[in-house]
Formats: C-alpha cells, structure tokens, sequence
C-alpha cells in the first residue's frame, strides 16, 4: 500500500445552533493515497460535505471539531496556522465545492479569477495566464470561452460555475483533491468530460482524490476505494469491488440495492426505507439499527467497531454486529 498522502483520524465535528447541537461526524478515519481515489458514499445528511470541509477547515462559524487530526506531510493540518494553512490551500490541495456558485468570488470575473488562481501558482505574467484561462475553460467544455470569461459568476447557470471550478481545481495540479458532487448539476457528456479530467490528474500528476458522489455509476467508474458513511459515522470501507460486489454492511446493501442499475446506465440513489437519525446526540448505539431487519439487542447497545472480519478479504472493513471479526 503507498504511503498516505493524508490521514484523517478519529474525526468529530458538530454544528452549535440556538436550540440544538448536530453531532455531524463521529471517529472518521480514512486516507487518502497518491494517484487513488477514494469514494465517499452515503444519503443525504450523512456528513460527507462536512467531511471534506473540516479537512482543510473551511467549516461555516458554528461547526466545531471536537477530535482528530488530519495528516498532511508530517503535521496536523486542523493544528497548523491560519499562514501554513493557506499555503496548502492555496497550493497542495483543491476542492471542488459542492455548491458551485458559493465556491467563485461573486465579485471577479470567471476569466479574472481563474487567472488570478494560475498567476499565485504558475509564476506567468498577466497575458500568459489569460491565454491560459481561456485554454482551461475550453478544456472543461465551455463552448464560449471568450464570453464566459468576461462573465461574473452570477450571469452563468449552476453546470457552467461547476466547470469553472473544476478548471481551477485542477490548474493547480494538487496532490491532494476533494471534490464534493463535482458532476452533480451536468448533463451526461460534460460529466463523463469531467470525469475524464479528474482520472487524468490521477494518472499524471499522482493526485490523490476524495470523491463525493451519490452515484454508483461515477463510483464503479472512477474509485479505487469506497466509504460508507451513515449518519456521521463510517459504516463499511473497502476496494471498489469488494464494497459493490460483496457489501457487508446491511445499509450498504439496501443503498446498492436501491441504485436502478449497477451495470449500464446511472442512477442517482434512490431512497431506502425509514428515516436517517436527527444526529441531535451522540449516537450510543448502531445509528442503522432502527432501520434494519437484521439488528440484535446488541445494536441497540452500544455503536459497532470498525473491523476486518474473520472470513473476509484485507483491508475490508465492517462496522456490525451481524459480522465475526478477527481476534
Ligand atoms: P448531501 O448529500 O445532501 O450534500 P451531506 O452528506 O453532504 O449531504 P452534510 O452537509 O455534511 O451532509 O450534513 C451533515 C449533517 O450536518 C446534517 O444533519 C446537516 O443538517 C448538518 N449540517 C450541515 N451544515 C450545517 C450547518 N451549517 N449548521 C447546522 N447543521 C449543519
Ligand atoms: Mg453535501
């Protein structure tokens, strides 16, 4: 196995408000290695966007980490100064936003920002980085790419500023990517044109890639790896094929079951019986118990282990009781 080119371990954030506190992510643990990528699925509240902006602390004002680090060439990125943190935002690791319009400055130019983004990076002077930007922007399919560039991020539709980031994202040839949705809001050509670009800055600049998808279709496609992650809490994690043709997990099971089909077109997820949990406490049990036909007494006592289990394959690991673990 290469060497992580991130670790995140044991991590927990919750969001204060007035009334309530929203336990987001409890004890998450993955890493991310150079030239993989690494899916992360689950429904809609399980934590995923909160994941992916706790890494490089861009959570908004009330969500709180309450544990972990986060690795990053030999020091703790939720530890170091605002100075150093910039520097790896700015530089090693890019994330595509999954709200596109939020992720642009609404006061520059899509042309002005993405050449301000290649000037801090690439050393070239004022013309060069234009000519570049046009280049970029063509390259994320723009058709228009002298009209788009003269445009602030208001006057484009949602796909057209989620290219735009997708082109900023990966000028900066980051070894670290975290792309949350990044294909959501395109229609199928573009996406697979995307998508293309993301698997290249894998294959050439080694890049290691945290991809945010609810589409099995994207995951057998692109990932390497795949975690599941359930209100908060990462329930299954293992290789690709491993997680889509041998899930452990009953929640697994039921979202695969749950995707129209696995080997032709894509789907998004569709919904699974029953109610995510409100995430208003720590969860003290198994958070899928009371969705699940298989749950014993067990699971309503306390929250299943992340583990190998004893008849299984490396590296797949399973948070439930319903499994005999090593050891
Ligand atoms: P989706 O698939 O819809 O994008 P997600 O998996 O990205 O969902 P998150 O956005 O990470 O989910 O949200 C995780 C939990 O944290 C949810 O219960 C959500 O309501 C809560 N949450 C997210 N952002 C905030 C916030 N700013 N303030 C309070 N709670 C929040
Ligand atoms: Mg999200």
């Amino acid at each position: 196995m290469a060497q992580p080119a991130l670790s995140v371990r044991d991590l927990g954030v919750r969001y204060r408000g007035k009334d309530e506190t929203i336990y987001a992510l409890q004890g998450v643990s993955f890493d991310l290695a150079a030239g993989r990528v690494l899916a992360l699925v689950g429904e809609s509240g399980s934590g995923k966007t909160t994941a992916a902006l706790a890494l490089l602390r861009l959570l908004p004002a009330q969500g709180e980490v309450t544990s972990g680090q986060v690795l990053f060439e030999g020091r703790d990125l939720l530890q170091a100064s605002d100075h150093d943190l910039r520097q790896v935002r700015g530089r090693q690791a890019a994330i595509i936003f999954q709200d596109p319009v939020a992720g642009l400055n609404p006061v520059l130019t899509i042309g002005e920002q993405v050449a301000e983004t290649l000037r801090s990076h690439g050393g070239m002077d004022r013309k060069q980085a234009r000519q570049a930007a046009l280049d970029l922007l063509r390259g994320v399919g723009l058709a228009e790419p002298d009209r788009v560039s003269r445009a602030y991020p208001f006057q484009l539709s949602g796909g057209m500023c989620q290219r735009v980031m997708v082109a900023m994202a990966t000028a900066l040839n980051p070894s670290i990517l975290l792309a949350d949705e990044p294909t959501s809001s395109l229609d199928v050509t573009v996406q697979a044109q995307i998508l293309y670009q993301l698997d290249e800055l894998r294959r050439e600049r080694q890049t290691a890639i945290l991809l945010i998808t609810h589409d099995f279709g994207v995951v057998a496609h692109m990932a390497d790896e795949v975690a599941v992650i359930y209100a908060g809490r990462i329930v299954e994690h293992g290789s690709t094929e491993q997680v889509m043709l041998r899930p452990l997990h009953p929640y697994t099971a039921a979202l695969i079951a749950a995707t129209p089909r696995l080997d032709g077109d894509r789907g998004p997820l569709r919904g699974i019986p029953g109610n995510s949990p409100d995430l208003v406490a720590p969860s003290e049990h198994c958070p899928f118990a009371p969705r699940c036909g298989k749950a014993v007494n067990r699971c309503r006592a306390e929250p299943p282990p992340l583990l190998e289990p004893a008849d299984g394959d490396a590296a797949h690991v399973v948070a439930c009781y319903n499994t005999v673990w090593h050891g």
